[in-house]
């Protein structure tokens, strides 16, 4: 007779649970990371976020519970709070929770607060990064975020934070040698105009919209900085989610120049 305990017959220990944070990019599901599709197959449950996009969701195999945890602005059907539970009550059943978020999950993306939830609860954690919206408005626009001797910084910033409107203080990033990046800008153009105009940018600094980057709704706009609030408003299509870029010294006649030579959005130049 062996000595050794039938594994069958074990009762199997505590398991701590494991927390993945992944990236699910900006939409299109081939701008996901290979890991970011493996941890869909592995998971016990999915939690995803409002922007997570069809093809995306479409990833996730069939038997695997998927919950909606999309916030809609002003209607919270989850609050982070909400989350925060959920993913509690998850790891403490041992469970391997995917936390699927747009992008890139480090980059407004409240990681922090589910991480101190997992460790919180012994689980193990880890952010399996994405290709975040900025990474998607580049590519889109086929111009980098960075040139040589024209920017040589890239800031990542919120117009719109839990406190309210940041946009006054914009004005401090934007300088010579600067990329200005905005996430949730859309409705502080205003403000956002008149801080960057009284900082010193030039009226004819171009700005650049990019709306759903790599969707099948992607659109994109060039702008000059002064009356870009009103020249938006007038456009009416262009929305959210979308990215605001501009770049110190690049003017919005360079904007068109370059605009007018892009493919059109979502031609496979591969195939041309
Ligand atoms: N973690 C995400 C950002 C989430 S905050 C990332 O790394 O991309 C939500 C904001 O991201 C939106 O308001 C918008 O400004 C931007 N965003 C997310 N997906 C986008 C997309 N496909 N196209 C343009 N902007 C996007």
């Amino acid at each position: 007779m062996s000595l050794l305990p039938d594994p069958a017959r074990m009762t199997p220990l505590p398991h701590p649970g494991h927390l993945s944070l992944v990236g699910a990019g900006p939409g299109a599901a081939d701008l996901m990371t290979y890991r970011a599709v493996r941890r869909l197959q592995q998971a016990d449950v999915v939690l995803y976020d409002r922007l997570v996009s069809p093809e995306v969701l479409d990833l996730i195999p069939a038997t695997i519970p998927r919950l909606d945890v999309g916030k809609d602005c002003g209607n919270h059907r989850w609050t982070q709070a909400d989350i925060d539970a959920r993913i509690a009550a998850e790891l403490r059943l041992g469970r391997r929770v995917v936390r699927l978020k747009s992008g890139d999950p480090a980059i407004f993306g409240r990681a922090g607060e589910e991480i101190a939830i997992a460790m919180a609860e012994g689980a193990t954690v880890e952010i399996v990064p994405g290709v975040t919206a900025v990474s998607a408005a580049a590519a889109s626009l086929c111009q980098p975020l960075t040139t040589r001797g024209l920017a040589q910084r890239l800031v990542l910033a919120t117009a719109t934070d839990h406190r309210g409107d940041l946009a006054a203080t914009l004005a401090d990033d934007f300088g010579p040698g600067t990329t200005l990046a905005l996430y949730m800008a859309m409705t502080r153009l205003d403000q956002v105009e008149c801080a960057l105009l009284s900082s010193g940018a030039a009226p004819d600094t171009l700005v650049t919209i990019v709306c759903a980057c790599s969707t099948p709704q992607e659109q994109r706009a060039a702008f000059a900085l002064k009356g870009l609030a009103k020249a938006v408003a007038q456009a009416g299509d262009l929305r959210n989610p979308a990215i605001v870029l501009l770049t110190w010294g690049l003017t919005a006649a360079q904007g068109t120049a370059h605009a007018a030579r892009l493919p059109a959005i979502g031609c496979d130049q591969t195939k041309r």
